[in-house]
Protein backbone atom coordinates (compact mmCIF):
# COMPACT_ATOMS: atom_id res chain seq x y z
CA UNK A 1 0.00 0.00 0.00
CA UNK A 2 1.04 3.29 -0.61
CA UNK A 3 1.88 5.96 2.01
CA UNK A 4 -0.83 8.98 2.15
CA UNK A 5 1.18 12.01 1.57
CA UNK A 6 -0.73 13.89 4.28
CA UNK A 7 -1.25 18.00 2.93
CA UNK A 8 -3.40 19.08 5.59
CA UNK A 9 -0.97 17.77 8.21
CA UNK A 10 1.90 19.63 6.56
CA UNK A 11 -0.08 22.51 5.84
CA UNK A 12 -1.42 22.72 9.01
CA UNK A 13 2.31 23.03 11.03
CA UNK A 14 3.64 25.80 8.43
CA UNK A 15 0.42 27.67 9.15
CA UNK A 16 1.12 27.60 13.27
CA UNK A 17 4.89 29.14 12.08
CA UNK A 18 3.44 30.84 10.00
CA UNK A 19 0.19 32.95 12.62
CA UNK A 20 3.47 32.96 15.10
CA UNK A 21 5.76 35.34 12.57
CA UNK A 22 2.17 37.02 11.84
CA UNK A 23 2.05 37.79 15.35
CA UNK A 24 5.68 38.87 15.93
CA UNK A 25 5.49 41.46 13.49
CA UNK A 26 1.76 42.72 14.22
CA UNK A 27 2.94 43.53 17.38
CA UNK A 28 6.29 45.53 15.53
CA UNK A 29 2.88 47.15 14.12
CA UNK A 30 3.22 45.74 10.59
CA UNK A 31 0.02 43.27 10.39
CA UNK A 32 0.18 41.49 6.99
CA UNK A 33 -2.73 42.18 5.07
CA UNK A 34 -4.04 40.51 1.57
CA UNK A 35 -6.92 42.09 -0.86
CA UNK A 36 -9.56 39.38 -2.09
CA UNK A 37 -10.82 41.05 -5.19
CA UNK A 38 -13.54 38.67 -6.72
CA UNK A 39 -15.56 39.14 -9.75
CA UNK A 40 -19.12 37.89 -10.07
CA UNK A 41 -20.52 34.81 -8.05
CA UNK A 42 -18.94 31.36 -9.78
CA UNK A 43 -19.33 28.73 -6.46
CA UNK A 44 -16.09 27.00 -7.34
CA UNK A 45 -14.13 30.80 -7.17
CA UNK A 46 -16.73 32.18 -4.07
CA UNK A 47 -15.65 28.84 -2.19
CA UNK A 48 -11.90 29.38 -2.79
CA UNK A 49 -12.40 32.90 -2.04
CA UNK A 50 -13.88 31.89 1.31
CA UNK A 51 -11.46 29.18 2.28
CA UNK A 52 -8.71 31.68 1.03
CA UNK A 53 -10.40 34.87 4.06
CA UNK A 54 -10.96 31.88 6.75
CA UNK A 55 -7.23 30.82 6.38
CA UNK A 56 -6.05 34.65 6.42
CA UNK A 57 -8.38 35.61 9.29
CA UNK A 58 -6.74 32.34 11.14
CA UNK A 59 -3.22 32.95 11.12
CA UNK A 60 -3.76 36.84 11.71
CA UNK A 61 -3.53 38.33 8.81
CA UNK A 62 -5.30 41.48 7.52
CA UNK A 63 -8.07 40.42 4.46
CA UNK A 64 -9.42 43.38 2.64
CA UNK A 65 -12.81 41.59 0.94
CA UNK A 66 -13.18 43.87 -2.66
CA UNK A 67 -16.37 42.04 -4.49
CA UNK A 68 -17.14 43.29 -8.06
CA UNK A 69 -20.50 42.25 -10.09
CA UNK A 70 -20.66 39.57 -13.43
CA UNK A 71 -20.89 42.81 -15.63
CA UNK A 72 -18.32 45.26 -13.60
CA UNK A 73 -15.75 46.64 -16.91
CA UNK A 74 -11.95 45.70 -17.10
CA UNK A 75 -11.28 50.09 -15.95
CA UNK A 76 -13.14 49.60 -12.88
CA UNK A 77 -11.10 46.00 -11.91
CA UNK A 78 -7.79 47.93 -12.88
CA UNK A 79 -8.89 50.73 -10.84
CA UNK A 80 -9.38 48.77 -8.04
CA UNK A 81 -6.18 46.90 -7.97
CA UNK A 82 -4.34 50.30 -8.60
CA UNK A 83 -6.24 51.27 -5.45
CA UNK A 84 -4.73 48.07 -3.43
CA UNK A 85 -1.27 48.72 -4.47
CA UNK A 86 -1.11 52.18 -2.99
CA UNK A 87 -3.13 50.91 0.15
CA UNK A 88 -0.24 50.54 3.35
CA UNK A 89 -2.05 47.96 4.65
CA UNK A 90 -2.19 45.81 1.56
CA UNK A 91 1.17 43.65 1.53
CA UNK A 92 -0.34 41.20 -0.98
CA UNK A 93 -3.38 41.57 -3.94
CA UNK A 94 -5.19 38.49 -4.94
CA UNK A 95 -7.56 38.66 -8.10
CA UNK A 96 -9.27 35.12 -8.41
CA UNK A 97 -9.27 33.62 -11.61
CA UNK A 98 -10.77 33.16 -13.85
CA UNK A 99 -12.29 36.65 -14.51
CA UNK A 100 -15.58 36.55 -16.76
CA UNK A 101 -15.18 36.97 -20.02
CA UNK A 102 -14.80 39.91 -21.30
CA UNK A 103 -12.22 40.78 -18.81
CA UNK A 104 -8.62 40.50 -20.16
CA UNK A 105 -7.17 38.84 -17.50
CA UNK A 106 -3.57 39.61 -18.65
CA UNK A 107 -4.18 42.87 -18.61
CA UNK A 108 -5.53 42.43 -14.92
CA UNK A 109 -2.29 40.55 -13.77
CA UNK A 110 0.24 43.48 -15.26
CA UNK A 111 -1.86 46.05 -13.00
CA UNK A 112 -0.88 44.11 -10.27
CA UNK A 113 2.66 45.85 -8.43
CA UNK A 114 4.94 43.04 -8.28
CA UNK A 115 6.21 43.70 -5.30
CA UNK A 116 2.19 42.97 -3.91
CA UNK A 117 1.55 39.60 -6.07
CA UNK A 118 0.88 37.23 -3.54
CA UNK A 119 -0.37 34.79 -6.24
CA UNK A 120 3.10 35.02 -8.36
CA UNK A 121 1.65 34.99 -12.01
CA UNK A 122 3.12 38.22 -12.94
CA UNK A 123 5.42 38.06 -15.91
CA UNK A 124 8.07 39.99 -13.79
CA UNK A 125 7.97 37.35 -11.11
CA UNK A 126 7.42 34.48 -13.02
CA UNK A 127 10.60 36.00 -15.27
CA UNK A 128 12.69 35.87 -11.83
CA UNK A 129 11.91 32.21 -10.66
CA UNK A 130 12.91 31.10 -14.31
CA UNK A 131 15.94 32.72 -13.82
CA UNK A 132 16.37 31.53 -10.96
CA UNK A 133 16.02 34.31 -8.59
CA UNK A 134 14.27 35.38 -5.42
CA UNK A 135 10.36 36.22 -6.05
CA UNK A 136 6.81 35.66 -5.05
CA UNK A 137 6.30 31.75 -6.72
CA UNK A 138 2.50 30.75 -7.28
CA UNK A 139 1.57 28.89 -4.40
CA UNK A 140 0.36 25.78 -6.10
CA UNK A 141 4.08 24.48 -7.72
CA UNK A 142 5.72 25.98 -4.45
CA UNK A 143 3.03 24.29 -2.36
CA UNK A 144 4.57 21.32 -3.88
CA UNK A 145 7.99 21.79 -3.64
CA UNK A 146 7.50 22.51 0.08
CA UNK A 147 5.48 19.14 0.07
CA UNK A 148 8.21 17.13 -0.93
CA UNK A 149 10.20 18.48 1.29
CA UNK A 150 8.44 18.20 4.61
CA UNK A 151 7.69 14.75 3.44
CA UNK A 152 11.71 14.47 3.67
CA UNK A 153 11.35 13.88 -0.43
CA UNK A 154 14.71 15.02 -2.25
CA UNK A 155 14.67 16.36 -5.93
CA UNK A 156 18.38 16.59 -6.78
CA UNK A 157 19.02 13.98 -9.34
CA UNK A 158 15.57 12.76 -9.66
CA UNK A 159 13.63 12.31 -13.11
CA UNK A 160 10.30 14.02 -12.56
CA UNK A 161 7.61 14.22 -15.09
CA UNK A 162 4.98 17.01 -15.21
CA UNK A 163 1.80 16.14 -16.62
CA UNK A 164 0.17 19.64 -17.62
CA UNK A 165 2.26 22.97 -19.09
CA UNK A 166 -0.45 25.66 -17.33
CA UNK A 167 1.48 29.24 -16.97
CA UNK A 168 -0.33 28.43 -13.27
CA UNK A 169 1.19 25.01 -12.36
CA UNK A 170 3.07 23.02 -15.14
CA UNK A 171 5.40 25.48 -15.82
CA UNK A 172 6.53 27.05 -12.71
CA UNK A 173 6.81 23.80 -11.37
CA UNK A 174 9.39 22.70 -13.90
CA UNK A 175 11.34 25.62 -13.73
CA UNK A 176 11.34 25.30 -9.79
CA UNK A 177 12.34 21.83 -10.00
CA UNK A 178 14.91 22.87 -12.51
CA UNK A 179 16.39 25.28 -10.56
CA UNK A 180 20.01 24.95 -8.43
CA UNK A 181 19.80 23.56 -5.15
CA UNK A 182 17.43 22.18 -2.26
CA UNK A 183 13.72 21.59 -3.90
CA UNK A 184 15.42 22.09 -7.53
CA UNK A 185 18.02 20.08 -9.07
CA UNK A 186 15.73 17.22 -10.93
CA UNK A 187 15.69 15.94 -14.24
CA UNK A 188 12.27 17.63 -15.48
CA UNK A 189 10.11 16.24 -18.23
CA UNK A 190 6.86 18.36 -19.24
CA UNK A 191 4.07 16.45 -21.02
CA UNK A 192 0.96 17.93 -22.32
CA UNK A 193 -2.43 17.31 -24.52
CA UNK A 194 -0.17 16.85 -27.58
CA UNK A 195 2.36 14.56 -25.98
CA UNK A 196 2.86 11.22 -28.15
CA UNK A 197 2.68 8.50 -26.01
CA UNK A 198 1.93 10.21 -22.16
CA UNK A 199 2.37 6.73 -20.34
CA UNK A 200 5.60 5.95 -21.91
CA UNK A 201 6.65 9.32 -20.55
CA UNK A 202 4.75 8.50 -16.85
CA UNK A 203 6.54 5.20 -16.78
CA UNK A 204 10.07 6.93 -16.51
CA UNK A 205 8.84 9.11 -13.17
CA UNK A 206 10.74 8.75 -10.27
CA UNK A 207 8.19 11.64 -8.86
CA UNK A 208 4.91 11.97 -11.12
CA UNK A 209 2.78 15.34 -11.17
CA UNK A 210 -0.56 15.04 -12.58
CA UNK A 211 -1.75 18.83 -12.87
CA UNK A 212 -4.02 17.86 -16.28
CA UNK A 213 -7.76 18.77 -14.72
CA UNK A 214 -8.66 15.28 -16.31
CA UNK A 215 -9.91 13.11 -13.62
CA UNK A 216 -8.65 9.15 -12.95
CA UNK A 217 -6.25 9.87 -16.05
CA UNK A 218 -3.21 8.41 -14.50
CA UNK A 219 -3.63 4.70 -14.07
CA UNK A 220 -1.52 2.04 -12.37
CA UNK A 221 0.02 0.97 -15.36
CA UNK A 222 1.56 4.47 -16.21
CA UNK A 223 3.26 4.54 -12.95
CA UNK A 224 6.67 2.92 -12.71
CA UNK A 225 6.43 0.66 -9.13
CA UNK A 226 7.82 2.49 -6.23
CA UNK A 227 7.24 6.04 -7.61
CA UNK A 228 5.68 8.93 -5.64
CA UNK A 229 2.93 10.43 -6.98
CA UNK A 230 1.24 14.16 -6.41
CA UNK A 231 -2.16 14.62 -7.64
CA UNK A 232 -3.17 18.14 -8.67
CA UNK A 233 -6.44 17.61 -10.31
CA UNK A 234 -9.12 18.39 -8.62
CA UNK A 235 -11.97 17.80 -10.74
CA UNK A 236 -15.80 17.92 -9.56
CA UNK A 237 -17.94 14.68 -10.24
CA UNK A 238 -21.56 14.41 -9.78
CA UNK A 239 -22.60 13.02 -7.03
CA UNK A 240 -26.34 13.07 -6.09
CA UNK A 241 -25.43 11.31 -2.67
CA UNK A 242 -23.42 14.00 -2.10
CA UNK A 243 -25.24 17.48 -0.36
CA UNK A 244 -23.42 19.57 -2.78
CA UNK A 245 -24.17 17.63 -5.47
CA UNK A 246 -20.63 16.76 -6.61
CA UNK A 247 -17.61 14.75 -5.34
CA UNK A 248 -14.01 15.67 -5.84
CA UNK A 249 -11.67 13.63 -7.71
CA UNK A 250 -8.22 14.01 -8.49
CA UNK A 251 -6.18 13.17 -12.15
CA UNK A 252 -4.90 9.81 -11.22
CA UNK A 253 -6.70 6.42 -10.39
CA UNK A 254 -6.00 6.97 -6.39
CA UNK A 255 -7.20 3.07 -5.32
CA UNK A 256 -5.75 1.38 -8.39
CA UNK A 257 -2.23 3.24 -7.71
CA UNK A 258 -2.18 2.29 -4.32
CA UNK A 259 0.01 -1.00 -4.95
CA UNK A 260 2.28 0.59 -7.15
CA UNK A 261 3.11 4.03 -5.93
CA UNK A 262 5.38 4.04 -3.07
CA UNK A 263 4.07 7.58 -1.25
CA UNK A 264 0.69 9.61 -3.22
CA UNK A 265 -1.32 12.57 -2.52
CA UNK A 266 -5.02 12.20 -1.81
CA UNK A 267 -7.58 14.91 -3.31
CA UNK A 268 -8.79 16.41 -1.19
CA UNK A 269 -6.17 16.64 1.35
CA UNK A 270 -3.22 16.54 -0.97
CA UNK A 271 -1.97 19.78 -2.69
CA UNK A 272 -4.96 21.89 -2.05
CA UNK A 273 -4.36 22.88 1.47
CA UNK A 274 -0.56 23.73 0.61
CA UNK A 275 -1.56 26.20 -2.25
CA UNK A 276 -3.43 28.22 0.67
CA UNK A 277 -0.30 28.03 3.22
CA UNK A 278 1.66 29.54 0.36
CA UNK A 279 -0.62 32.45 -0.44
CA UNK A 280 -0.18 32.95 3.28
CA UNK A 281 3.55 32.34 3.12
CA UNK A 282 3.79 35.37 0.16
CA UNK A 283 1.36 37.43 2.20
CA UNK A 284 3.78 37.56 5.51
CA UNK A 285 7.06 38.02 2.99
CA UNK A 286 5.76 40.76 1.29
CA UNK A 287 5.22 42.34 4.99
CA UNK A 288 8.55 41.05 6.23
CA UNK A 289 9.79 43.40 2.68
CA UNK A 290 7.08 46.61 4.25
CA UNK A 291 8.70 46.25 7.75
CA UNK A 292 11.95 46.00 6.93
CA UNK A 293 11.36 49.13 4.42
CA UNK A 294 9.64 51.25 7.13
CA UNK A 295 12.94 50.14 9.54
CA UNK A 296 10.32 48.05 11.98
P1 LIG B 1 -5.21 23.87 -17.28
O1 LIG B 1 -4.83 25.29 -17.40
O2 LIG B 1 -6.48 23.39 -17.90
O3 LIG B 1 -4.00 23.00 -17.87
C1 LIG B 1 -4.11 21.62 -18.01
C2 LIG B 1 -2.85 21.09 -18.67
O4 LIG B 1 -2.96 19.68 -18.79
C3 LIG B 1 -2.61 21.64 -20.07
O5 LIG B 1 -1.25 21.91 -20.24
C4 LIG B 1 -3.08 20.51 -20.98
O6 LIG B 1 -2.38 20.45 -22.20
C5 LIG B 1 -2.74 19.29 -20.14
N1 LIG B 1 -3.60 18.16 -20.46
C6 LIG B 1 -4.95 18.13 -20.50
N2 LIG B 1 -5.39 16.90 -20.82
C7 LIG B 1 -4.29 16.14 -21.03
C8 LIG B 1 -4.08 14.79 -21.39
N3 LIG B 1 -5.12 13.97 -21.66
N4 LIG B 1 -2.81 14.35 -21.51
C9 LIG B 1 -1.76 15.17 -21.26
N5 LIG B 1 -1.90 16.46 -20.89
C10 LIG B 1 -3.15 16.94 -20.78
O7 LIG B 1 -5.29 23.42 -15.77
P2 LIG B 1 -4.46 23.95 -14.48
O8 LIG B 1 -4.97 25.26 -14.07
O9 LIG B 1 -3.01 23.75 -14.70
O10 LIG B 1 -4.96 22.89 -13.40
C11 LIG B 1 -4.76 21.51 -13.57
C12 LIG B 1 -5.57 20.77 -12.51
O11 LIG B 1 -5.09 21.11 -11.24
C13 LIG B 1 -7.07 21.13 -12.49
O12 LIG B 1 -7.82 20.00 -12.11
C14 LIG B 1 -7.16 22.18 -11.41
O13 LIG B 1 -8.44 22.22 -10.80
C15 LIG B 1 -6.12 21.66 -10.45
N6 LIG B 1 -5.55 22.70 -9.59
C16 LIG B 1 -5.52 22.42 -8.27
C17 LIG B 1 -4.97 23.34 -7.40
C18 LIG B 1 -4.92 23.02 -5.95
O14 LIG B 1 -4.64 23.90 -5.18
N7 LIG B 1 -5.16 21.79 -5.56
C19 LIG B 1 -4.46 24.55 -7.89
C20 LIG B 1 -4.46 24.78 -9.27
C21 LIG B 1 -5.01 23.83 -10.11
P3 LIG B 1 -2.42 21.64 -23.29
O15 LIG B 1 -1.55 22.73 -22.75
O16 LIG B 1 -1.88 21.02 -24.51
O17 LIG B 1 -3.86 22.06 -23.38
Amino acid sequence: MAEILDGRKIASAMREDIRRETERLAGRGVRPGLAVILVGEDPASVSYVTAKEKALEEAGMFSLDRRLPESAAEEELIRLVEECNADPRVDGILVQLPLPKHINEERVLLSIHPSKDADGFHPFNLGKLMLGQDSFYPCTPYGIIKLLAAAGVGTRGRHVVIVGRSPTVGKPLANLLLGKGEGGDATVTVCHSATDGLARHTRQADILIAAAGKAGLITADMVKPGALVIDVGVNRIPDASKKKGFRLRGDTDFEGLQSVASKITPVPGGVGPMTITMLLYNTLKAAKARGRQSGQ
